[in-house]
């Protein structure tokens, strides 16, 4: 993502329309919230309306664009001449536009990416995330779920956006031009765009609190690895795996063969280290026995391990895994516990 100096516009609540009209005229691939039964969903729309209206953030997360719940790697078949592979990757992959992400969604294609791109670049997530324009529009709501504030971002934060939208108290918008990708919007439709608000758009964005101090967390967790802590945050845990599917960075996938004679598939479907299976040894032995263990596994993942590596927390406080737990889990809970 090439990020460039943020360039200002306003841009009126008809010309948003007509810009997504454009988009899609213009083939693009559109997810963006829509209504299924009581759930918001970011889900594939060919029109404006018929996206949701109203919502706080999507029940599932953005990353099913770029990282699907499963999909081929690759299948091959032997031959006569030798083996021949077929590799997804080699097919060039379709634009793409989220749309109506948050602040939340768009900064977590940052630590989403870190994962797919830092030691060895995964083709098919690279290739996706590319073509993938990101056209997000601040909070201006919240709940007793969200903490983006706690972990370096914020309801009108403009990480990972192309452009990011705020609604003004006057019904217009501010359009703030994050990279590249962004001001090719602007170009392509240059009379939907107009000469940059007077407004900022502080006033208009929704009040996070900031429940903990991530760094400090991170530094705790550096000792905290015996603590008594993970078995009582965890005893209600089912294992059920929701929390990770809905998170907009949890990337744990597993891969599996499928052979059939001469041909064959190789697999990956999205995986947690909240099943017990995930670490579950040919031999028996589990180095994650207890729902404890693996539920200290995903703190530590994403407040310690990863920002050590990377500087970024594999966690953007949208809130989702705490609203989707049957068992009434909430990651605040253990993190402020800490
Ligand atoms: S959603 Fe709740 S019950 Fe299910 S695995 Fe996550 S923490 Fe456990
Ligand atoms: S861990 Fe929970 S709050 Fe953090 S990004 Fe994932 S779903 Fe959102």
């Amino acid at each position: 993502m090439v990020v460039m100096r943020t360039e200002n516009y306003s841009i009126k609540k008809p010309s948003i329309e007509k810009l997504f009209d454009n988009l899609a005229e213009r083939g693009k691939t559109i997810y963006a919230p829509k209504n299924n039964g009581e759930r918001v969903l970011f889900q594939k729309i060919k029109n404006f309306g018929e996206m949701a209206g109203d919502y706080l953030v999507t029940a599932n997360s953005a990353k099913e664009v770029v990282f699907p719940r499963y999909e081929k790697v690759f299948s091959y078949k032997k031959t006569e001449d030798g083996i021949l592979i077929d590799d997804p990757a080699d097919i060039p992959f379709p634009e793409v536009v989220l749309w109506g992400s948050r602040p939340c969604d768009a900064a977590a294609f940052i630590p989403l990416t870190n994962i797919f791109e830092q030691d060895y670049t995964d083709n098919l997530y690279s290739n996706r995330r590319k073509n993938l324009l990101v056209l997000s529009f601040s909070c201006d709501t919240c709940d007793e779920f969200c903490f983006c504030t706690s972990v370096n971002g914020g309801p009108g934060n403009t990480a990972g956006s192309d452009i990011l939208f705020t609604k003004l108290s006057t019904g217009d918008f501010l359009a703030e031009i994050i990279t590249e990708k962004g001001k090719k919007v602007v170009e392509e439709n240059p009379s939907l765009f107009e000469a940059s608000p007077t407004e900022e758009k502080e006033g208009n964005l929704a009040k996070v609190e900031t429940r903990f101090n991530q760094d400090e967390i991170q530094a705790k967790l550096h000792e905290l690895f015996e603590d008594p802590l993970w078995a009582e945050k965890s005893r209600a845990c089912l294992g059920c795996g929701s929390c990770v599917f809905v998170c907009p960075v949890c990337s744990c996938f597993d891969i599996q063969d499928e052979a059939h004679g001469s041909h064959g598939t190789r697999l990956r479907c999205w995986d947690s280290c909240g099943f017990s299976l995930f670490t579950l040894h040919a031999s028996g032995h589990n180095p994650r026995p207890d729902q404890g263990a693996r539920w200290r596994q995903r703190i530590l993942h994403k407040f310690r391990y990863m920002p050590d590596k990377s500087k970024v927390a594999g966690c953007v406080g949208c809130g989702r895994c705490s609203r989707s737990c049957p068992a009434g889990i909430n990651i605040l809970d253990t993190v402020t516990a800490l």
